[in-house]
């Protein structure tokens, strides 16, 4: 390594034996990844990673053993309190464990079901956050998860439960009625039943909605539709996770904001897209 990466990095807290970090990759983008979570990598020993975490990340480990704990919607997966005794396993054998999720591992990432089981067995934690595909994602493509002119709240909302049915928990009528954004993680495989409530719930079916597949990631694709054709859309363009679902008009600020596209030289398709009729900063 650079030295004057080792001088930035002498300046970070060192990874004890018998611990565990648990840390946020972000959403792909290596550049994307925390000071702290690269230190992490530097140190650990063992890193267990989930399936959403990319090799080029997990290149950085360069003195661990690396672990695959994926779990993937429908796939057959480790089980979460496995994975979680496995953690504790490691650390009480003395080892520098780093546990590597993609996003933020408070964000719908059961980092804190994990965190939790290694507190009760005794095992001395720390919390990396991450930038969560929710905003980092549509940040890449040109979505403000907040604006001005279209919301004061957003709510983060998962599409399916650990059954991998739709969460009967999640108050989707409330939801409609109560946030004018609406970011869906893990929201694919439901994708009809969602829609469908948030438009019996009295969301417009001319809703701008976009889905950001492989967001950050060189791979990453975004498809612009409406509630009433996201269905159709998604079959037709065979949208694939994983995905970050979009609901709201800020995704209209892609117009002007889309800045993949204007670093090729496209030009904005419309300067502003909420009818504003004014400067964008004036008060
Ligand atoms: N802890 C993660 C979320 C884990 S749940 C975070 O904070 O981002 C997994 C879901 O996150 C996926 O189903 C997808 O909806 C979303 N996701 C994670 N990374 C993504 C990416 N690079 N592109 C699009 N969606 C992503």
């Amino acid at each position: 390594m650079h030295d004057s990466h080792n001088v930035l990095l002498s300046k970070f807290p060192e990874l004890k034996s018998g611990w565990v970090w648990l840390c946020g990759a972000g959403p792909g983008d290596l550049g994307l990844l925390t000071l702290h979570a690269f230190n992490a990598l530097k140190q650990a020993e063992i890193v267990v990673y989930d399936a959403l975490v990319s090799n080029e990340i997990l290149e950085l480990a360069t003195n661990a053993k690396l672990v695959y704990a994926g779990k993937r919607g429908g796939k057959p997966s480790a089980k979460q309190r496995d994975i979680s005794l496995q953690l504790v396993d490691f650390a009480r054998k003395g080892k520098k464990v780093l546990r590597l999720k993609g996003g933020d591992p408070f964000v719908f990432g059961r980092g804190g079901e994990e965190a939790q089981t290694l507190v009760q067995h005794g095992i001395p934690i720390r919390i990396i956050p991450g930038i969560s595909a929710g905003i980092g994602g549509l940040a890449y493509a040109g979505i403000p998860v907040t604006h001005r002119d279209v919301n004061q709240s957003v709510t983060f909302v998962t599409g399916h439960d650990q059954s991998g049915a739709t969460p009967s928990s999640v108050d989707w009528e409330g939801i409609a009625r109560g946030s004018q954004v609406i970011v869906i993680y893990m929201g694919m495989r439901h994708i009809s039943q969602i829609t469908e409530r948030l438009i019996a719930a009295g969301r417009s079916l001319s809703e701008p909605v976009a889905f950001v597949t492989s967001a950050t990631l060189e791979a990453q694709k975004v498809f612009e539709s409406t509630l009433g054709e996201a269905v159709l859309d998604a079959k037709k363009l065979k949208i694939k996770p994983p995905a970050i679902i979009c609901v709201g008009r800020s995704v209209l600020m892609r117009q002007v904001l889309d800045w993949q596209s204007l670093e090729l030289g496209k030009i904005p398709r419309n300067m502003d897209p909420l009818n504003r009729g004014r400067p964008a900063e004036s008060a």
